[in-house]
């Protein structure tokens, strides 16, 4: 059998959205469907303002840009983020500074962070891996009281909750890709939110040529209004796909019985989106299992990404900073499908599969 990992949305309204687009004839990001889509984002993720982006990456360029970070500072991030979480920093002239992550959690551990803040630091980055939570409010605490803002990178973390409430709400601004392998796909995309009218008219400006008054500086980070509006119909489609998700990796946790095997650890008062089931392995040679999957049709991330810290790629080897909670973590785990698209036959495939595992 040969299970898909990547879910394609489509749904009969795009065509709707879509044309009324092209009957209006205003393809631009300055049309107002994508002032719509924004403000739906916004109502949406519960947050006070929302900026389209033309991709995730661009979000994320976006928000360094609004948190004021220039030539020579320092921003702090973990190393088991995929390579476009980082490469804006490269962009904006700043340094990268791997901090490594807790044990058995892709987020930043707090202690560490503490040791790595200087005069230069001028933001932090976190990752939420997978959608799977970390523990964001009690990074929020400890950065708010240094006056160094979060930057949240949720691309793969649409509808991840702690305490009950979306990661954003603990960010200073939050960072969405709306490529078409996520949760919110318009093909090329992204979005961020920000509750801070200050972040908020920086990213507005720098995403439209500094609005063009020749005194700002800015790019062209805008979405195009097409893509507007796949994400305006799509986004009332998301609480849905997020239902199906859990209740597919849940039918998969309950199936398992493998005793070196079972989910990653969710930390207290967390929900994972289920962008995928991430698997603790606590194997020997955690790749002869993943490579056994994969023989079997059951395709895993870490093999697609080739998954490793990401000082050890030679683009960002000379950020090195040895992380071993990060290391370890990256080691021992596997993601597992669980998108809307699988069938019943398919999940049960996945679950025996799993507990066929021998040495
Ligand atoms: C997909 C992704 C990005 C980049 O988003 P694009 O829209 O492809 O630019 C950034 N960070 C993470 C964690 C991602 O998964």
């Amino acid at each position: 059998m040969e299970i898909k990992d990547k879910y394609l949305f489509s749904n009969v309204h795009d065509f709707e959205y879509i044309k009324k687009v092209l009957l209006n004839k205003k393809l631009s990001g300055t049309a107002d469907i994508v002032n719509e889509y924004e403000l739906k984002l916004a109502n949406f993720f519960n947050s006070k303002f929302a900026v389209a982006t033309s991709s995730g990456t661009s979000a994320i360029q976006t928000a360094l840009f609004a948190a004021g970070v220039n030539q020579g500072d320092d921003v702090i991030v973990s190393s088991t983020c995929p390579v476009m979480s980082v490469f804006p920093i490269i962009q904006s002239g700043a340094n990268i500074i791997f901090c490594d992550t807790v044990k058995d959690n892709f987020g930043l551990s707090v202690n560490e962070i503490e040791t790595l803040i200087t005069s230069k630091t001028k933001a932090v980055i976190e990752v939420p891996m997978w959608g799977y939570p970390t523990n964001v409010k009690e990074l929020q605490r400890v950065l708010k009281s240094k006056n160094i803002p979060l930057i949240l990178d949720l691309a793969q973390a649409h509808g991840t909750k702690l305490n009950n409430h979306y990661l954003s709400y603990y960010g200073d601004i939050s960072c969405f890709s709306t490529h078409d392998r996520k949760i919110l796909a318009t093909g090329e995309g992204g979005f961020l939110l920000t509750n801070n009218e200050n972040y908020y008219n920086k990213s507005k400006s720098f995403i439209a040529f500094g609005n063009m008054n020749t005194i700002d500086y800015g790019l062209n980070f805008k979405l195009g209004a097409l893509q507007a509006a796949l994400g305006l119909n799509r986004i009332d489609y998301i609480s849905k796909q997020l239902k199906i998700r859990k209740s597919n990796a849940q039918y998969i946790k309950d199936g398992l019985e493998h005793p070196q095997i079972s989910e990653l650890a969710i930390i207290e008062k967390g929900e994972p989106n289920y962008y995928t089931l991430l698997l603790k392995l606590n194997l020997e040679d955690t790749h002869k299992f993943i490579d056994y999957l994969s023989d079997k049709g059951i395709p895993s991330d870490i093999i697609r990404y080739n998954c490793k810290v990401l000082y050890k790629y030679p683009i960002l080897s000379k950020f090195k900073r040895v992380c071993p909670n990060s290391e370890k973590l990256l080691q021992s785990i596997t993601t597992i499908p669980v998108h809307p698209g699988l069938k019943r036959h398919e999940i049960d495939y996945i679950i025996s599969t799993i507990n066929n595992f021998r040495y």
